[in-house]
C-alpha cells in the first residue's frame, strides 16, 4: 500500500532494535534451503522474545490512560506475563497476572518465567485451565478490587495479542524490508516466513505487515496448541479488527491470507515429545542457537517436517522467527538432559 497514509499508534521504547537477522548455515544446508534466522529473542536479555514488540504499543497506551497497575494472563510459564512484569517494572507500574495451574493450592515451583515475574515484583493469581476459559470474570474481579484500593487498572488480552499489539509485528515487517534487501538475492527473490503461533498476534503482524509494505513473501504460521481453524479466526479477528480500528487500506481475507501449518502441536500445549527436544539440541549444537521447547521448538520441527515431506515447500529461502522462550528452558532441564 501507499504508506504515506500509514500512521502508528504511540509507541515507547522498551525493545533492542532493530534485531539482528543471521543464516543458519548447517542446518541450511542438511534441509537443502537458505534458512535464516530473525533474531528476536535479542530483544532484550530478561525481556527476550516477541512479547515486548507489542508491549511497546499496549504499554504506551496504558500509559496514556494514566494506569498504575497492568493486569494479564498466560500459562504458567507464560513469556508474555514476564515480559509484562518486567518492562511494568522498568515502568514503575505495579503488575498483577492471572498465571494458569491445574491445582492453584500447589502452585508450580518458582522457577524460569516464575522466578522473573516474583522477582520483578508481580502479584500472582493462579487459576484453574477451567477457570482460565473464563479468565475476562477474573479479569473484571482483579481490575474491580483494585479500583476499591484507588488504583488505576489497564487489562492486556493474552499474549498482548490485540489489534493495537499487532502494531509490533507491523512494525517488525519494516525492520525485514530492510533485512531482506541486504540479504543475497536482495528482494526481489521470494522468501518464506516461519513463525510459531500461540495466541496469533505475532502473525497478525506479520501478515498486516507484509501487506502494507509490499513484502515478497508468504507468511506461515505453525500452530503450537488448538488447530488450523481456531487461528484462521483468532489471527483473522486481529487482522480484520486491526484494519477497521485504524483505517488501514489493504486488502485482506482471512481464508486467503492467513496460512496455518497444523499438525505439530504434538502431546499438547507446553508438553514435548523426545523427538521435538532432540531437534532443540541438534540446533543448539549445530548453530548455537537455544529455541525454547514450547514454541519455536516446535514450529521449527514442523518446518523441518513439512521439509522432509516436500523439499521445495517453502520456496528457497526461509527466514525462521526466533521469538525468544529462553526461559522455558530451564523447567524442563531434567527431560532434555535425559536426551544428552
Ligand atoms: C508467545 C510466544 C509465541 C507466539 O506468539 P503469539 O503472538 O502469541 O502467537 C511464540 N514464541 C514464543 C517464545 C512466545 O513466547
Amino acid at each position: 500500500m501507499n504508506t504515506c497514509s500509514l500512521s502508528f499508534p504511540p509507541q515507547i521504547n522498551l525493545a533492542r532494535l532493530p534485531t539482528p537477522i543471521q543464516p543458519m548455515r548447517r542446518l541450511g544446508e542438511k534441509l537443502a534451503v537458505d534458512l535464516y534466522v530473525k533474531r528476536d529473542d535479542l530483544t532484550g536479555a530478561a525481556l527476550s522474545g516477541n512479547k515486548i514488540r507489542k508491549l511497546e504499543f499496549v504499554l504506551a497506551d496504558a500509559l496514556a490512560q494514566n494506569a498504575d497497575t497492568v493486569i494479564t494472563c498466560g500459562g504458567a510459564q507464560s513469556n508474555h506475563c514476564r515480559a509484562t512484569a518486567i518492562a511494568a517494572a522498568m515502568l514503575g507500574l505495579n503488575c498483577r497476572l492471572l498465571l494458569r495451574t491445574p491445582d492453584p493450592s500447589n502452585p508450580p515451583p518458582v522457577e524460569g518465567n516464575i522466578l522473573l515475574d516474583r522477582m520483578a515484583g508481580a502479584d500472582i493469581v493462579w487459576i484453574t485451565p477451567q477457570e482460565y476459559q473464563v479468565r475476562d470474570e477474573f479479569f473484571e474481579r482483579e481490575a474491580a478490587s483494585l479500583k476499591a484500593s484507588g488504583r488505576k487498572p489497564y487489562m492486556i488480552p493474552e499474549g498482548a495479542s490485540s489489534a493495537l499489539g499487532a502494531w509490533g509485528y507491523i512494525r517488525a515487517v519494516e525492520e525485514l524490508v530492510n533485512d531482506i534487501a541486504n540479504l543475497p538475492g536482495g528482494a526481489n527473490q521470494a522468501c518464506t516466513i516461519i513463525n510459531a503461533a500461540g495466541s496469533g498476534g505475532t502473525s497478525a503482524g506479520l501478515i498486516l505487515g507484509a501487506k502494507i509494505f509490499d513484502l515478497n513473501a508468504r507468511i506461515v504460521s505453525v500452530n503450537v496448541c488448538d488447530d488450523r481453524e481456531y487461528f484462521v479466526n483468532a489471527i483473522g479477528n486481529i487482522c480484520e479488527k486491526a484494519i477497521a480500528d485504524y483505517g488501514i487500506e489493504i486488502d485482506f481475507s482471512r481464508d486467503r491470507d492467513v496460512e496455518i501449518i497444523d499438525g505439530y502441536v504434538g502431546r499438547g500445549y507446553a508438553l514435548s515429545r523426545p523427538e521435538e527436544l532432540e531437534l532443540l539440541n541438534e540446533v543448539a549444537r549445530a548453530e548455537g542457537i537455544f529455541f525454547d521447547p514450547v514454541y519455536t521448538c516446535k514450529a521449527f520441527y514442523g518446518m523441518v517436517q513439512e521439509l522432509k515431506n516436500n523439499p521445495r515447500c517453502f520456496g528457497e529461502r526461509i527466514i525462521f522467527i526466533h521469538t525468544g522462550g529462553i526461559f522455558g528452558l530451564f523447567p524442563k532441564a531434567v527431560e532434555i538432559e535425559s536426551l544428552l
